[in-house]
């Protein structure tokens, strides 16, 4: 495979390896880049979904769903009532019911290749849902740790594709400390982590490459995404960043990121002028995918969201819940509560006025209502 891991925020690299190591002297997780085809034109690209982006990805044999090549919906009511020219990307669309099967299926798809026969990652959500599926289709057992209370439709769509799982008491955090120990166990499991490998940021670039030809070959003025772990912002930041490499686009779109204030580490770094987003006492929201009260890549989205000019934003549980039911109900699109964070915040930002009226706002719809437990 060709191209090298960087450290995103200083200049150390490495040749890529199957599980890479943070930054030795910044610890933190690393990225992945490949030289960009500068002769590439739009008009090169063939095929459909995620893999249509291949000269812009690891130059791996594809383990692919049919994932990427989601909806792009326009607004029919909460666009037109604030005066922008609002877009829908409906990720719930994707193969496992999330935007996660795009990192998923890189990242698989790289691992394979350097051999790999097992994979691990702590996640009872969309990421492990992810996962499981990718893995049954490139033949590699998956080994799921989830908390001990974890259960819902997620935890059994993750059982369903063929997963082990494992049952870890305690806090979310003894689950990922159970894969770390896992892995030192056992030299076949490779931990596959959703919030740290760099394929898997790389491969939700393919969102920044789809709204822009979605767009008739244009990026939208504003992008807003749920942020937990981070990826998603990632990886449309750094593809936007690419598609100006390319000469494609002249701007980078202003990207904000949304968060349930329950806990929102990275609009707390932000207002504080932080670099090391911490939340201190999380409590529950209902937007479960947004709560990670330290994400790995905390310093790097920090970093990128001031290089791209974009706001953070916290928002409360009731205001999550009008926003999860005001695109239901008013624009017929039915997602799971994290996935209504940016719909949440939309109205905020305008009053703001960080979003201009006329702008053109791409809104990420993260994954489907469908999984969503009852309340
Ligand atoms: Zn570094």
């Amino acid at each position: 495979m060709t191209g090298e891991l960087r450290c995103p925020l200083c200049s150390f690299c490495a040749p890529p390896t199957v599980v890479p190591l943070p930054c030795p002297e910044c610890t933190i997780p690393i990225g992945y880049r490949r030289d960009l085809p500068l002769d590439l034109l739009p008009s090169d690209l063939t095929g459909e979904g995620v893999w249509r982006y291949a000269p812009l990805l690891p130059d791996v044999e594809p383990v692919a769903l049919g994932e990427g090549d989601t909806p792009l919906v326009s607004s029919v009511r909460i666009g037109p009532q604030l005066g922008v020219d609002l877009w829908f990307k409906v990720e719930g669309a994707n193969p496992s019911g999330s935007f996660k099967d795009r990192g998923a299926s890189v990242m698989v798809s790289v691992l394979r290749s350097f051999g790999a026969k097992a994979v691990t990652d702590d996640s009872s959500g969309n990421a492990g849902a992810a996962l499981a599926a990718y893995a049954a289709r490139a033949g590699l057992r998956a080994v799921l740790y989830v908390p001990a209370h974890a259960s819902g439709p997620k935890l059994s769509q993750i059982s369903a594709l063929g997963a082990d799982v494992v049952r870890v008491p305690g806090p979310r955090e003894r689950a990922a400390d159970a894969v770390r120990e896992a892995c030192r166990t056992d030299p076949i499991l490779l931990y596959a982590s959703h919030n740290v490998s760099p394929y898997f940021v790389s491969g939700l670039t393919t969102l920044a490459y789809e709204l822009f030809e979605g767009l008739g070959g244009r990026p939208p003025d504003h992008v807003v995404v749920p942020v937990g772990g981070g990826g998603l912002f990632l990886g449309v930041v750094y593809g936007f960043l690419r598609l100006r490499g390319l000469g494609w686009i002249e701007h980078i779109p202003q990207v904000h990121i949304v968060q349930p204030a329950a806990c929102a580490p990275i609009v707390c770094a932000r207002a504080a002028g932080g670099v090391a987003p911490f939340e201190r006492e999380p409590s529950s929201t209902i937007a479960e995918g947004a709560r990670i009260p330290n994400p790995p890549r905390g310093r790097e989205i920090v970093a990128m969201l001031k290089a791209v000019g974009g706001e953070a934003v916290a928002v409360g549980e009731e205001e999550i819940l009008n926003a999860q039911r005001l695109l239901s109900h008013t624009e017929g699109l039915y997602v799971e509560p994290t996935s209504a964070l940016p719909a949440a915040a939309l109205a905020q930002l305008v009053a703001r006025g960080t979003i201009c009226e006329m702008s053109t706002v791409a809104m990420v719809l993260t994954g489907t209502g469908l999984k969503t437990v009852p309340s």
